[in-house]
């Protein structure tokens, strides 16, 4: 199968944080394989700024040893990499001074899309947002593009909003959150609103309770002081599970638009009723025979910070009241793996008997690895002997129905950066969706912090603590299995 590609209007792209770890392994590469993919047109720029005293050349250098690191195996194309090399520049500069802001502007030409990449931290996006009003650079063709995390609060997310708006309309400012880049997070508004079959049965009145597992392998790496401040909650359940918790449980919005579908998004945000804190879960993986736990990898031997977090959640509204969903995200688990599992009730009567067994129709969106999705249906077991049934799954990996061109198309950062530079704002959060997101997490984290909850230890390469099976138990449901 043959993906279309689109050109997008040309650019003038400016990372700032050009150097940094994010533009290494995911920005520069994910650039140069659009331009493999013939999307960026002859006149595309893309401009590193960072502070690092360099060159064009000592950029250019840079970048091909991030592509040959991180794109795959299109950089071994050498025609391809010197022909993307031939758009990049750089520009030394100070988010915080003076120096080099004249340099980036003589870089920055008129009438084209010129789109500004906040690859840094965030307490640098108040100063370069007013560097680029200052020097004129935040017309109303500019457009601005803020990673996570995007504020630790609510307050502090207000402030940033605050302080972005003032040189930026909401129209301008895109809040990256590269979950929603993925080919299957798309491919669930695909399911859900492209075909008749799901949606009738899309409510507490079919569907039993909904799974939603961001589980990783790996601890805190190189993060640990960053981590310790934040966990779990912040660091993955008030972005990226919220957001395909929207997904899955939004209206369907009246078109594929970008505020119709932020508005439906938001609505969900806000019918979130408050956790009880029995059914909140948190862990901290323990050290192991070879390994360190997690107290050792922050070097902070009093930390109260989860490591895992497991939610049972309500939504109060007419389509989901009384239907569960569970959530679910962890460190150092034993396997990669992201998914949302929709069980859907029983049949109301089996006229097989009790013999035949419980059986249930699952849908599993999985967002890696693989991407794809399965949809258990009840079969009867073959052979002779009666009438056995037996589940069996419809398998969708996409990669193997749709060819190497969906498995080409699986990152999620270059998708973002050409919505950016067409200016659709679909995949990207908006300044309300993020606060009320900040509004429903912060009682549950001043809960915790108020009863001076410990974290329970889990060994690493398991399923997390006892708690979260028991979260499920209670309930007479179970977490579907972690596998890789
Ligand atoms: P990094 O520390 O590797 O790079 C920081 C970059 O900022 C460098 O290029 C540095 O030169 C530049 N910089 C620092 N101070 C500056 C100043 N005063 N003026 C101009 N440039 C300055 O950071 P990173 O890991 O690339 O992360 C960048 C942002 O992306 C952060 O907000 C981070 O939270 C977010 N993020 C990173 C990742 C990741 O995988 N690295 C993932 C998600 C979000």
């Amino acid at each position: 199968m043959v993906s279309r590609v689109i050109p997008v209007d040309s650019f003038d792209l400016v990372i700032f944080g050009g150097t940094g770890d994010l533009a290494r392994r995911k920005i520069l590469p994910g650039l140069f394989r659009r331009f493999c993919a013939g999307q960026m047109p002859p006149e595309a720029q893309i401009v590193g700024a960072a502070r690092s005293e360099m060159d064009d050349s000592g950029y250019r250098e840079f970048v091909a040893e991030a592509i040959h690191e991180f794109a795959g195996p299109l950089s071994e194309d050498a025609a391809q990499v010197e022909g993307f090399l031939e758009r990049v520049c750089y520009v030394a500069i100070d988010a915080k001074g003076e120096a080099g802001w004249e340099e980036l502007k003589s870089k920055v030409r008129e009438d084209l899309v010129h789109a500004f990449y906040f690859s840094v931290a965030p307490s640098l996006f108040g100063d370069i947002a007013e560097r680029l009003h200052l020097h004129g650079l935040a017309g109303d063709e500019s457009r601005i593009v803020v990673e996570k995390p995007f504020g630790k609060d609510l307050d502090s997310a207000r402030e940033l909003n605050a302080t972005l708006a003032k040189h930026f309309d909401e129209h301008q400012i895109y809040r990256i959150d590269h979950y929603l880049g993925k080919e299957t997070v798309q491919n669930l508004m695909a399911v859900r609103f492209g075909n008749v079959l799901f949606e009738p049965l899309w409510n507490a009145q079919y569907v039993d309770h909904i799974q939603i597992t961001v589980a990783e392998t790996v601890g805190v790496g190189g993060r640990g002081s960053y981590y310790d401040a934040s966990g779990a909650m912040r660091d993955m359940v008030q972005n990226h599970l919220m957001q395909l918790l929207c997904l899955i449980a939004m209206e369907p919005p009246a078109k594929f638009e970008p505020d119709a579908v932020r508005d439906e998004k938001l609505k969900v945000i806000r019918a979130l009723e408050p956790v009880e804190p029995y059914h909140i879960v948190r862990g901290q993986y323990d050290k192991s025979k070879d390994a360190p736990g997690y107290r050792q990898d922050v070097e902070n031997p009093r930390s109260f910070t989860e490591s895992f977090l497991a939610l049972k959640l309500h939504i109060s509204n007419w389509r989901w009241a009384g239907t569960p969903f569970y959530l679910r995200t962890g460190k150092k688990l034993k396997a990669r793996t992201s998914e949302i599992v929709v069980v859907f009730k029983d049949a109301p009567h089996s006229i097989f008997g009790a013999d035949a067994g419980r059986h249930r129709n699952v849908l599993a969106i999985r967002l890696q690895p693989n991407e794809g999705m399965t949809l258990d249906v009840t079969i009867k077991e073959p052979g002779p002997g009666g009438m056995r049934l037996v589940d069996v799954p419809l398998d969708m990996t996409f990669a193997d129905a749709l060819g190497p061109e969906a498995e080409q198309a699986t990152e999620a950062y270059e998708r973002l950066i050409m919505d950016v530079i067409r200016g659709n704002q679909t995949l990207f959060m908006r300044g309300d969706e993020v606060e009320a997101a900040w509004a429903w997490t912060d009682p549950i984290i001043a809960g915790w912090t108020a009863r001076s909850d410990v974290p329970k230890p889990y060994d690493q390469g398991g399923s997390g603590p006892e708690d979260s099976l028991m979260l499920m138990h209670r309930d007479g449901r179970r977490w579907r299995e972690l596998k890789g």
